[in-house]
Order: C-alpha cells, then structure tokens, then sequence
C-alpha cells in the first residue's frame, strides 16, 4: 500500500489530502484547499498523480475548506465516483464549497481586470458554482461507527473528532492478499470538553496512524478561564451601554459564540441584551447545526429541553440581508454583533468597523487567529489609525483578544488521543503543522511511547 501525500505535509498546515493507493483501489482521504499567501495558493492544482477518473472513491473528515475546497476539482477534471461523508458534513461542506466558489470568482475577476490591462490572457477560476453542485451530489452520507464498504478492499469507519459538527477521524482497513492492515486519519481533532459537539473518540489499535499536529508544541488555557473573562468583558462593555463587535467564522466559531451568550443569559452572569448574527452563511450554518440534534453533546442537549436552545429570538436576531446589516448602523448599545469575516480580510464586519471604530463606546472583541499583515492583525496590535475601504479611521474603540476558543486540540489532548493506541505500536506519521509544533509532538511521542514518527515533506510517498 502506497499513501502519498498531497497537503498539509511538509510543514505545511492546510491542503489536507492523502491519495491511497492498494493493489485493488485507489482512493483519496480529504481534497482541501491550500490557504495563505499567493505562494501557497499557487499550490490549488490537481496534482498530477491523482488521475480523478482512475479514483474508486473519496473519503472526507469534515467540512472546513482546508480540508474539502479542492473536491470541485476533482469533478471538474472528470470525477464521477462516490464522496464518503458524514451527513452534517455534507451538508456544511455544500454551504462553505458555495461559498469557495463565489470568492474563486471573485478573486479570478479582480486578478483578470489586471491581467487585461496589462495585455494578457484571462484565467478561469480554480472552479465554477457548477462543479460545487455536482461535486455535492456525488456525496455518500455515512454513519458514525458503521463500516461502510467504500472501495475493493478497502473498508472506512468514521468516529466523532470533536472539531465542527459531523467531523470526523477515519479508520480505514485494507486487506491485500492476506495482509489486513487498519490506517487511522486523525483529521482535525477538538479539545475535550467543548459545547456543543462530543468530544473526540479515540481507536484502541492501528498499524499506521496520519496524526494533525497543530498545536504539537502547546496546550491551551483552561477554557473556563476564557469564558469567565469573555463574560467579563461582555457584561462591562454590556453596564456601559457599549457596542460590541465580534468578528467570527461563520461556520463553528459563530455557533460558539451564540452558545456561550445565551448560556450567559440563562444562568443570569450578563443581563439578557441584543444580539445580531449579521451573516447569511453564519445564519444558514446555525440551521444545520439545528437539522442534526443527535450529534449535540449532552450539555446542549440539555439545554435545548430546559428551552435555552434555540436561543431567545427577542435577543438573538438574525440580519440576513445587506439592508438588514446596514440598520445596525444607527443601533445604540448595549448590542452585540456578530459578522464575518473572521479575520477582519473581507466581508459585513469592515463596514461595521469602519462605522464604529473611532467612537470610544465601542468594544472589539477579538476571538479567533488573525495572521499577520491583516486589519485584525493591526486591531489587535494596538495601531491608533488604520484603513478601511480606502479610508483612515481613527481607532478609540477598546479592542480585547481572547484566546482560548481554539477547535484544535492542543498538545496534552493529542497525546491523550494517541496514548489509546499507543500499545498497538502504530507507525505515526504527523501532519498538519508548523515544522515547530510537529517536531515537538514527534519527540514526545518517540520518548514517551518508542513509536516509529515520520514527518513527511509535501508530495512524499510513503510506502507500508
Ligand atoms: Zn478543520
């Protein structure tokens, strides 16, 4: 068996994609999108190895774009075959590829408005709306814990990796011959003890295991301590009659922000307030999350019989349409609005920034990475002037950073998840990190287990 790597390898943290290859099938493990600065996009091909119409099938681990946002490609070099997800994964991986399209297009108009002017040729985006939709009808709902035959010899079986609703690890089990091995793909695995969805389900055994390696080198603060001093900073920007702004991801980040205000409000911590969710894909996520209530932990399940979910829409509105976005502008605190996108690059929260970072009543609420060079970047860095649409705004707003909300295990998580396996004596490959974070897993994981550990670089064959 051959497993190839063709993404978050090499240092290298999105772009999720594996090819496997046996003597009877060959498929591909995730197909996601390489995100970062124009060198890294460069990188959005089809590799040459993949071959889609010599594919059996493809198997994803959840929705997040950095791990779906090539499989349009794929159809639109002639893919037919099956997509192995589970159903909420289906579902919000439709909402963010639709999405991905938009923005590919938009991205190839502004590039091809340069290129004209400069006397060259137009490019096509990487894919079209078209190639989303039939890239989602090719998709396979799957069950947690079933084994689904998903090529010849080669059977999957998803368990809850605790990230987003409906993410996944796999374990795959390949039988050559009278060879039977199980190759586990960790996926993107979540911290333990986070709302709203379970907590990661460890494998007891495997022959080889694909590991993320994210946040190899450090765990996170206790998360309690985050949500004491996200409760603080609400209820003093909420006495002063303040307006919040909360830049999120739509998908995830924003569920978890809801999540954490209307707990608030139950338990009496912050005095109930309004809230707007100002972002039609956050709104469109929040409905989904809503059509699979079996995936919910305990706690929400909870609180959706005590009627604290969904969440009180005399607080929680929704603004689905630019004019509804726009009537915030004239709104007086104490509100809160939600918008993304989460990094501050694009999208509802600049126009609402720009409208409200030089009045002092203002409140920032940072709550997600913001990389460097960006306009979150610079909120966060403390600039007294920045630029928004081509115009310089005055920042006197009170800009807070919260860290701690991460969907990423950090480095005490990973280890708990590997040590069920650990007496199985896998062959550990690492993925998805920095050289640091991965390097630093690897020592761990040889001393404390004495595990083959590989670190891959991008495009690497590894055979087993
Ligand atoms: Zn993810």
């Amino acid at each position: 068996m051959k497993i190839t790597l063709l993404g978050a390898s090499g240092g290298e943290v999105t772009g999720s994609a594996y090819l496997v290859e046996t003597r009877q099938a060959r498929l591909l493990v995730d197909f996601g999108l390489f995100q970062g600065g124009r060198k890294t996009e460069a990188l959005n091909r089809l590799p040459i190895v993949c071959q889609p119409t010599r594919l059996d099938a493809v198997l994803v681990t959840h929705a997040h774009l950095d791990h779906t946002g090539r499989l349009p490609l794929l159809v639109r070099n002639g893919y037919t075959g099956p997509i192995f997800a589970t159903s909420a994964t289906a579902d919000l991986a439709r909402l963010i590829l639709t999405d991905s399209a938009r923005l590919q297009a938009q991205d190839a108009a502004r590039l091809n408005r340069k290129r004209e002017r400069a006397g060259l040729e137009p490019l096509a985006p990487l894919y079209e709306p078209g190639h989303v939709e039939q890239a989602c009808g090719l998709m396979r709902p799957v069950p947690f814990h079933e084994p689904v035959a998903v090529a010849e010899g080669v059977t999957g079986c998803w368990v809850d990796a605790g990230h987003l609703l409906g993410s996944a690890s796999i374990q795959l089990t390949v039988e050559e011959g009278d060879r039977r091995r199980v190759v586990v793909f960790s996926g993107d695995l979540g911290p333990p003890n986070r709302p709203i969805v379970q907590d990661a389900e460890p494998f007891e055994a495997a022959d080889v295991v694909f590991l993320e390696s994210t946040y190899g080198d450090r765990d996170h603060r206790p998360y309690d301590e985050t949500i004491a001093e996200f409760a603080g900073i609400v209820k003093e920007a909420v006495d002063k009659r303040g307006k919040l702004l909360v830049p999120t991801f739509a998908v995830g980040r924003a569920q978890q922000m809801v999540y954490h205000l209307a707990v608030l409000f139950h338990q009496g911590t912050v005095p109930p307030f309004p809230v707007y969710l100002d972002s039609p894909m956050a709104i469109e996520a929040s409905q989904i999350y809503r059509g699979h209530p079996g995936l919910l932990d305990e706690e929400m399940q909870a609180f959706r019989q005590q009627g604290v979910f969904p969440a009180n829409p005399a607080y929680f509105k929704t603004s689905p349409t630019p004019a509804d976005s726009m009537q915030l502008n004239d709104l007086e605190g104490p509100c809160l609005i939600l918008a993304g996108s989460g990094m501050c690059t694009g999208g509802r929260i600049l126009h609402h920034l720009k409208q409200n970072l030089w009045r002092e009543t203002t409140h920032v609420l940072i709550v997600g990475y913001q990389s460097r060079g960006g306009l979150g970047r610079q909120l966060v860095d403390g600039l007294p002037k920045v630029k928004i649409h081509g115009e310089t705004i005055a920042v006197r707003a009170r800009i807070h950073t919260l860290g701690g909300f991460s969907a990423h295990a950090g480095q005490r998580d990973l280890l708990a998840w590997f040590g069920a396996m650990a007496g199985s004596k896998p062959q550990t490959v690492l993925v998805h990190g920095e050289d640091g974070p991965r390097q630093a897993l690897a020592t761990l994981l040889a001393e404390r287990h004495g595990v083959r550990v590989q670190l891959p670089g991008l495009r690497e064959e590894l055979e087993f």
